[in-house]
């Protein structure tokens, strides 16, 4: 059933209401601050220090974009929070994987880059998922997950993006993304992941208040 324009309208006021705006420039700031920070610190001169905090980098983005998506409103939204940035982290592994190494000059010497960074991997996965939770008929109030799953992940590519460009395999790979872009991509993907999650009946929408009328 197609949305009519009214619930899309409200989708989309909802998908930006004032707090998840603040929320995200501040996660714009803390994208444009970061990487700096990692720059200029004795970080940088250790090669396990600097992949830590760069794979912390990638779970904190990952937990703040899952953050405005869902906006904090009960104790059990922490753990969703924190699932979030373990899943933007974990996919470093793959590098491990392809250097069938624990070696961490290995892992970041690679002739190619592992599966997990290949952006055509999130939506199979998100699709495999949602159907992999509809086959087993998982709770439903696990139907997040391939959302958080795509968000995550998203996030995590956009930033690897800066240096890598992004790899549609097999496609080939974009050109490396420029800072801003990928400042202003990581800060509305959240938006437009809610405003999805909406339109597609994955998250309720509020009833609208009594007394306030949208004339669209
Ligand atoms: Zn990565």
């Amino acid at each position: 059933m197609m949305a009519s324009e009214m619930d899309k309208t409200r989708a989309l006021l909802q998908s930006c209401s004032t707090e998840s705006i603040i929320s995200s420039l501040g996660l714009g700031i803390f994208c444009m601050v970061a990487d700096k920070l990692l720059q200029f610190s004795i970080i940088h001169q250790s090669e396990w220090l600097r992949s830590l905090s760069d794979n912390a980098i990638h779970g904190v983005i990952g937990m703040w974009s899952w953050a405005i998506v869902i906006g904090i409103k009960k104790k059990a939204d922490v753990g969703e929070i924190i699932l979030a940035g373990f899943l933007a982290s974990v996919i470093d592994i793959d590098h491990f994987f392809l250097a069938k190494s624990l070696s961490l000059k290995a892992a970041l010497s690679l002739p190619r880059r592992p599966f997990l960074h290949c952006s055509t991997v999130i939506p199979i996965a998100a699709l495999t998922l949602k159907f992999i939770m509809h086959i087993f008929k998982l709770k439903d109030s696990w139907h997040f997950l391939p959302w958080m799953l795509f968000v995550s992940w998203t996030s995590h590519h956009i930033r690897d993006g800066i240096r890598h460009g992004l790899w549609i395999c097999p496609f080939g790979k974009t050109s490396p993304l420029p800072f801003w872009l990928y400042v202003i991509m990581t800060s509305t993907l959240p938006h437009m992941c809610s405003f999805v999650m909406y339109l597609t009946g994955t998250r309720q929408m509020m009833p609208s208040k009594p007394g306030i009328r949208i004339d669209v």
